[in-house]
């Protein structure tokens, strides 16, 4: 089954496993309860086992032996957790499609509040860990990474990356996530021009297992931002991306050389050995350089085919193309 194809079931939830052999069944019967509670209909659970070493496999397997709506993807080794969400996308077959943390951080008792969002019209409802319960020192410079992140990436939330979210089946074909690029997952489906929101979620400590991100997450996370700006907001104009920088660099680097100039006719002070005269040629040499490099990514994308279609949602002579539908008309 694929995203792009028509979906069989109401909701789908898919979690990404990496050595979480202890929560894998708490989780499940915690999403079991608060479905038949809401009487929410159908759904399937895909755990996707992204090459774990400890019992989840296992556990995944009996508990897909147990109950029909449990299905188990296994990786062949650690590919990581966007290719995880990846896979799951598209085994879904929900017309909601969901994405928890399978460590119990998330609390599945949130579900009926992102569906009500949907119903508001969202195609895409990321939680937003409002009182997160994790170390000062991972807090800390998850805010600082947001604030960068949304302001970059042109969206209005407070946590880009809560591993909880729901999504409209429409979007998933439009991710196309891998490498690490799940952490950006609302600033690409925002570029496809989905809307996108947040609600806050309840966040709960980490009981079992350890974290599989370190401060290094952060560093990653800002190169992984410049591919997503040059892969969305600047994919067909790449010669804003680098000309903007490239004219940055290189004005400052006029004004320091203007300035010290001015300094050298009118006060007749020597400039030759200035750090000062070096670092105005160095900006200018590397505006100039950058304002090439958006040239050369313009004639690279100008004999690219630009497929308009991709981007049309509805249309005058197919009114089946419409596709924002209220969400509880799955159930
Ligand atoms: N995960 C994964 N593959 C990886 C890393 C993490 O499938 O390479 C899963 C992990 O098992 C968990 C979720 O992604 O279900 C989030 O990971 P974690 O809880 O370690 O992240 P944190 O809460 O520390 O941000
Ligand atoms: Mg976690």
């Amino acid at each position: 089954m694929d995203a792009a194809d028509a979906p069989t079931l109401p909701l789908s939830f898919i979690i990404p496993v990496l050595n979480e052999g202890e929560t894998i069944e708490t989780l499940f019967n915690k999403i079991t309860a608060v479905i038949q509670e809401e009487q929410l209909g159908g759904f399937e659970v895909i755990f996707v086992d992204d090459g774990s070493t400890d019992t989840s496999w296992q556990r995944i397997d009996e508990l897909a032996e147990a109950h029909e709506e449990v299905r188990g993807l296994r990786f062949r080794r650690n590919f990581g957790k966007a290719a995880a969400l990846a896979a799951g996308f598209q085994e879904a077959r929900g017309k909601i499609v969901f994405t928890l943390d399978a460590d119990l951080q998330d609390d599945p008792e949130e579900i009926p509040h992102f569906l009500k969002k949907l119903d508001e019209g969202y195609d895409l409802v990321s939680g937003w860990k409002k009182d997160r319960q994790d170390p000062l020192e991972k807090r800390l410079p998850s805010k600082l990474y947001n604030a960068v992140a949304c302001r970059a990436g042109g969206v209005k939330l407070h946590d880009m990356n809560c591993g909880f979210k729901a999504y409209r089946r429409e979007v998933l074909p439009h991710l196309n996530l891998y490498g690490e690029l799940h952490r950006y997952v609302p600033v690409l489906a925002h570029a496809e021009g989905f809307s996108v929101t947040e609600i806050p979620v309840k966040h709960h400590p980490r009981e079992h297992g350890v974290s599989k991100y370190g401060w290094k997450r952060y560093i990653k996370g800002m190169l992984d931002l410049l591919t997503v700006l040059a892969t969305t907001r600047f994919l067909d104009r790449p010669g804003h991306l680098f000309g903007g920088l490239g004219l940055a660099s290189s004005s400052l680097g006029f004004l320091i050389l203007f300035y010290i100039s001015c300094m050298k006719l009118i006060a007749g002070v020597a400039i030759a050995g200035r750090p000062l005269f070096f670092l105005g040629i160095l900006l200018m040499l590397l505006g100039m350089q950058l304002i090439s490099l958006g040239v050369i990514g313009e004639l690279i994308i100008r004999f690219q085919r630009h497929d308009g279609s991709a981007k049309i949602i509805e249309r005058t002579d197919d009114k089946s193309t419409h596709t924002v539908e209220p969400a509880s008309s799955a159930s």
